[in-house]
């Protein structure tokens, strides 16, 4: 049994995206603050509640609390099944994270779907009331890579979820060249084919999905950096260095 239960954030971690604080619907969150996530009623917080953790896409959330049954229980027991505030469910949020954008086709070819894909998008979304916000972020190292949980190249998240369930990857010339190393990158499965860069339907279909019918939040898995990320990181500092040395 919980004697107590709240969020504590790990600010190192934290890329103040706002989702937490925004997600709450107990005040929990000082909401002013926002992009900030600033805890100012943990008494407010729900036992083994897990919302605002599920939503965070960095691994920034944990609890103090006894977290006894809590992979079972991963929202709230409040009797409002921590459901989103009508502001937070009005917002999308979008991250694409890749390894380059200047030589690599398949993230730069995502990112065009990407943007092709939103343009069609926004109007409508916005509406019908939507507020859609998309960040891109360049996983330029290893640390940075962790901090965010990326797990492939190229990953993209709608309110924190990523838009692919599982990680399919191929040999990536681009991100091998970058890297002096091989390189595996990301493939896209949809309606029984497997594509680099995802065609215009299967993204459209998973942001539309993820705002009008999100799937459930699962419990958070232990991240550790890919040995694929891991090998590409250690290639890219390997040939910057043999670069600077050279006379
Ligand atoms: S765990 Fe639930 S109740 Fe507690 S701060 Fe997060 S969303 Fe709010
Ligand atoms: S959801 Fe995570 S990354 Fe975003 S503001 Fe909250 S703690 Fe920070």
């Amino acid at each position: 049994m919980a004697v107590k239960w709240y969020p504590v954030i790990d600010y190192v971690a934290c890329v103040e995206c706002g989702t937490c604080s925004n997600f709450c619907p107990h005040g929990v969150y000082d909401k002013s603050k926002s992009p900030t996530p600033v805890v100012v009623n943990p008494d407010s917080c729900i036992d083994h509640c897990h919302g605002c953790q599920n939503r965070c896409s960095v691994g920034a959330i944990s609890y103090v609390g006894d977290d006894a049954g809590s992979s079972a229980q991963s929202s709230c027991g409040c009797g409002c099944s921590c459901k989103a505030t009508e502001e937070s469910k009005k917002e999308v949020k979008i991250d694409y994270l890749y390894l380059d954008l200047k030589t690599c086709d398949r993230c730069v070819g995502t990112d065009q779907i990407l943007e092709e894909v939103l343009t069609l998008l926004r109007p409508a979304l916005e509406l019908a009331g939507y507020k859609v916000e998309l960040r891109k972020t360049e996983m330029t190292t290893a640390e940075l890579a962790e901090k965010y949980r990326f797990i492939s190249s190229p990953t993209i998240f709608v309110n924190g979820r990523d838009i692919c369930g599982e990680v399919q990857e191929n040999t990536c010339s681009c991100c091998g060249a970058i890297s002096g190393t091989d390189t595996n990158c990301r493939t896209f499965s949809y309606n029984g084919s497997v594509y680099e860069v995802p065609p215009k339907e299967m993204l459209a279909e998973a942001v539309l999905r993820e705002v009008f019918a999100p799937a459930q939040d699962s419990a958070r898995t232990e991240y550790r950096l890919p040995e694929n990320l891991r090998r590409f990181y250690d290639g890219k500092e390997t040939k910057k260095n043999a670069g600077s040395s050279c006379c």
